[in-house]
């Protein structure tokens, strides 16, 4: 229908979901906290916030809704993941802790907590032509890298030394830094398009 406001779910069993669902909002989508199952078949698609991989990992199973996630991913629902939330997309997870899973989805490689304690948090300027010539201000927290981009997978976003920090494949977007914290709702709106 011509119009219709696009339904989102964020995932918010732990992490920055508020600032999710108030970029969301702001953008015209009809944008809503997710925590059961049922609510996933409700949704167009699905924003997994920052957080704690390991916590979101532990609640999601808990909750039942690590396996629904799968699913729906699986069929293809559009799905964007932001630092924690890029580490839920990953196939493999480098540096987890002990059991620790992931949904997957997203053919990398993505490695924890990997600019370590010297530079835990940090924020640049990076290109990423699919959102245009206007660099995004990127803020970096505890943040997952991408060390292997695989076949089904391309690179969206580099540091200055090579390290990929922004990755797509199909309707699966992630990030290893959090738009959601700097007013800039490009990667938001890029996300949205992919609705459909
Ligand atoms: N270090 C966190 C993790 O491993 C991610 C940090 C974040 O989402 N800001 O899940």
């Amino acid at each position: 229908m011509a119009g219709r406001p696009r339904t989102v779910g964020v995932l918010a069993l732990q992490g920055d979901f508020r600032e999710h669902l108030k970029v969301l909002r702001a953008l015209g989508a009809d944008a809503r906290p997710v925590r059961r199952p049922q609510e996933l078949a409700e949704i167009d698609g699905l924003v997994i916030p920052g957080g704690e991989s390991t916590v979101m990992d532990k609640l999601s199973r808990a909750f039942g809704m690590a396996e629904p996630i799968k699913a729906a991913i699986a069929g293809g629902m559009p799905v964007y993941g932001t630092c924690a939330g890029l580490i839920m997309l990953a196939n493999t997870v480098r540096d987890s802790i002990d059991g620790q899973q992931s949904f997957g989805g997203l053919d990398v490689v993505v490695r924890r907590n990997a600019f370590g304690t010297q530079l835990d948090s940090f924020e640049t300027d990076l290109d990423v032509p699919v959102l245009g010539d206007e660099p995004v201000h990127a803020v970096f927290i505890r943040a997952p890298i991408v060390d292997e981009v695989g076949n089904a997978a391309r690179s969206l976003a580099e540091l200055d030394d090579g390290t990929v920090v922004a990755v797509e494949q199909g309707p699966l977007l992630g990030t290893s830094f959090h738009p959601e914290m700097t007013g800039d709702d490009r990667f938001h709106r890029y996300f949205l398009g992919k609705l459909g």
